[in-house]
């Protein structure tokens, strides 16, 4: 049997409490880094075929119209 009196056993307990405290705010913080919108007028697009306008992910050359299940090319737009 492991002598452990009340203080140890109390810090021990205290201790895994903060450790598992900062992992779940270190996950919290990653998790809202990763799915943050950052909306630009360079992720809004208009589809061609029924010109419904939604957002579009960085770095996408191809996508599919949220209402028409249409595939669209993502066209790179210059100046904006
Ligand atoms: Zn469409």
């Amino acid at each position: 049997m492991i002598g452990l009196d009340f203080a140890d056993g109390l810090f021990i307990y205290l201790t895994v409490w903060l450790i598992t405290l900062a992992i779940l705010w270190g996950r919290e913080l990653w998790r809202q880094k990763v799915n943050d919108w950052k909306v630009s007028s360079s992720q809004l697009f208009t589809c061609d075929k029924c010109h419904y306008a939604f957002l579009t992910k960085e770095n996408t050359n191809i996508t599919r119209c949220p209402r028409c299940n249409s595939m669209c090319l993502v066209r790179k737009r210059r100046g904006l």
